[in-house]
């Protein structure tokens, strides 16, 4: 090999290299897709402080890994949130059952299984199962920069829950 030729050799050994390499790095890099299969999803009870009611969550993924706080949380019969808002908003799926959100200064509304309902960002509201039915949801609310998805306010009581 004459010397053009030897140059020529490294730099394509050194280009294969650095494609090779860099092939590995974002390799490494890459997100993988996840699934945590329904029964290997735990269910644990919520926070009495936050809760009116024995109320339970199954928790999805870490908060803090997706940027989002998800779960579905099942309500027996009249078990409800206390008030609270949301700093990014929230979205609740029913997956079964009747239930209840009710927004500050409004009337309790209805939600049933494949209803889905928004909660602006600062809205003050409670969501629950109605009083004679139990309710499921899930419920997914983006962090905020402090990481934060919630903001706990006091208990619903007297004319905030219909029948209590
Ligand atoms: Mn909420």
């Amino acid at each position: 090999m004459n010397r053009t030729v030897r140059i020529a050799a490294a730099l394509a050994l050194a280009a294969a290299a650095g494609i090779f390499l860099w092939n590995t790095m974002c390799a490494g890099a890459a997100q993988n897709v996840r699934i945590i299969k329904h029964d290997e999803q735990k269910a644990a009870p919520v926070s009495p402080d936050n809760f009116t009611g024995a109320a339970a969550s199954r928790g999805f993924f870490p908060a803090k890994e997706i940027g989002v706080s998800t779960g579905e949380v099942t309500f027996p019969a009249g078990a409800r949130t206390a008030w609270h808002t949301h700093p990014r908003g929230q979205m609740l799926i029913i997956t079964s059952g009747r239930g209840l959100v009710r927004q500050w200064g409004e009337a309790p509304v209805e939600m049933n299984e494949g209803d889905a309902v928004w909660i602006p960002a600062n809205v003050k509201h409670w969501h629950g199962a109605a009083p004679d039915s139990s309710m499921s949801h899930i419920a997914m609310a983006p962090l905020d920069e402090e990481g934060r998805s919630s903001t706990w306010m006091e208990k619903t009581s007297g004319a905030d829950y219909p029948g209590k």
